[in-house]
């Protein structure tokens, strides 16, 4: 059995992450989603166990001091951090796992689980990316200031990511993402069972 991917995907706020990681889940059965614990707040239509575990900060400290969490980080005044459980089980049973985490959070992953696949997302400009935060209507006018000005440190990270998506038509960054994907699973250094697997057959053969 090959092992699941880490597949790590960040971006801006607003460029369009959750709506191409969730179109992405639904084109790639068996794939699963790292449901991150966090401090905020649950938004309209969220749903605890599915979007996030949403938990006191007491609760995080606890998961943090007790070495639960594979990577934590303070995002946009909140506490967000991936338990380490749901990575290995995937990891383990063959499942690839998806990761909507920051650039902060991307680093961390990285450091600890070098196989994994890192995915960034940008809107096709800071016009487009100001236009979706608005059009969304979740956030104030304060808060869209907030997460633009982020978007521009974010940004910045981009070269420690493996690919770039551009999330201009969405069809086309999904399907993007999946071709990642998809090339990812036939890289030769993943590979080494079934190579080994023919190295014995040809040998049988011989
Ligand atoms: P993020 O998770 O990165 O914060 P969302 O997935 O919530 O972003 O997307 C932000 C807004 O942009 C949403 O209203 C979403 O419907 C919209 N959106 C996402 N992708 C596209 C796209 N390719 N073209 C136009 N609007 C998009
Ligand atoms: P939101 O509150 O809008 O759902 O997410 C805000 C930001 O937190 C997004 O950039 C999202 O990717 C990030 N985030 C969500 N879960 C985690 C996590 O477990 N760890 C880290 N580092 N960031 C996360």
């Amino acid at each position: 059995m090959t092992k699941g991917l880490i597949i790590v995907i960040s971006a801006p706020s607003g460029a369009g992450k959750t709506t191409i990681y969730r179109e992405l889940l639904s084109r790639m059965p068996g794939a699963v989603f790292s449901v991150s614990v966090t401090t905020r707040k649950s938004r309209k239509g969220e749903v605890d166990g599915r979007d996030y575990f949403f938990i006191s900060e007491k609760k995080f400290r606890r998961m943090v001091s007790g070495g639960q969490l594979a990577e934590w980080a303070r995002v946009h005044g909140h506490y967000y951090g991936t338990p380490k459980k749901q990575l290995r089980d995937a990891v383990s049973s063959g499942r690839d796992i998806v990761l909507d985490i920051d650039v902060q959070g991307g680093r961390k992953i990285r450091k600890q689980y070098l196989s994994g696949v890192f995915i960034f997302i940008l809107p096709p400009s800071l016009k487009a990316l100001e236009h979706r935060l608005r059009n969304r209507g979740q956030d104030d006018e304060q808060t869209i200031r907030v997460r633009l000005e982020n978007a521009r440190k974010e940004i910045s990270y981009i070269t420690d990511y493996d690919y770039l998506v551009i999330n201009d038509k969405l069809n086309e960054a999904v399907e993007q993402a999946r071709s990642i994907i998809t090339a990812e699973h036939a890289r030769i250094s993943r590979l080494k069972n079934e190579i080994s697997g023919f190295k014995k057959a040809q040998a049988g053969n011989a």
